[in-house]
């Protein structure tokens, strides 16, 4: 048969020695190797302790913005699901009625608003399509889960806290908007 490549090499059949059946040369070697790269640089860090540096233009995980009174900036308009490459925005839209102003900016608001993070790329074309300025990438990311469900993020997982009310944890969640 016609090799592929010039790589192949015949396999040798020959009885191994006793020598090589004790494997102790092999474990020798193998042990050197280990202990020579105890005292070389590691190439990992002990995360979660230790956190690398994001680049700056990393795109994390959204965050469905509040303006500067703790109101709701999306008005679902739909333009974020429009512009997204990978269908994983869905939303319901619902009016906003008399007493609900200081709740949600916009005379409509998103009701029900989900990514699914299985699905998203993390492109920020949803950013870039929103007028205004409700939806943003931020510069953490969606942590492990065990399950698929676990990963439809709902609104209550994107809603950056009030800063009216939870000033501490609203600039935690701001973090460096992309
Ligand atoms: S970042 Fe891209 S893929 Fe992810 S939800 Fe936004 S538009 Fe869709
Ligand atoms: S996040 Fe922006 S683009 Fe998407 S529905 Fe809300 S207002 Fe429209």
């Amino acid at each position: 048969m016609q090799a592929l490549t010039n790589k192949s090499q015949a396999v040798n059949r020959k009885p191994m020695t006793l020598l090589e059946r004790l494997y102790l040369i092999n474990i020798i070697k193998g042990m050197l190797i280990t202990f020579s790269h105890m005292f070389k640089k590691q190439p990992t860090i002990r995360y979660p302790e230790e956190k690398r540096e994001f680049s700056p233009v990393f795109r994390g995980l959204h965050v469905l913005n509040r303006d500067e009174e703790g109101r709701e900036r999306c008005t679902a308009c739909g333009l974020c699901a429009v512009a997204c490459p990978a269908e994983a925005i869905t939303m319901e839209a619902a009016e906003r009625v008399e007493g609900e102003e200081q709740l949600y900016r916009e005379e409509k608001y998103a009701a029900k608003y989900e990514i699914n993070m299985l699905r998203c790329i993390f492109c920020g074309l949803c950013e870039d399509a929103c007028p205004k300025d409700a939806i943003y990438l931020s510069e953490t990311f969606a942590p492990a889960n065990y399950t698929r469900k676990g990963f439809i993020y709902g609104k209550p997982d994107l809603l950056i806290p009030n800063p009216l009310t939870e000033a501490t944890a609203f600039a935690e969640a701001k973090g460096v908007e992309a």
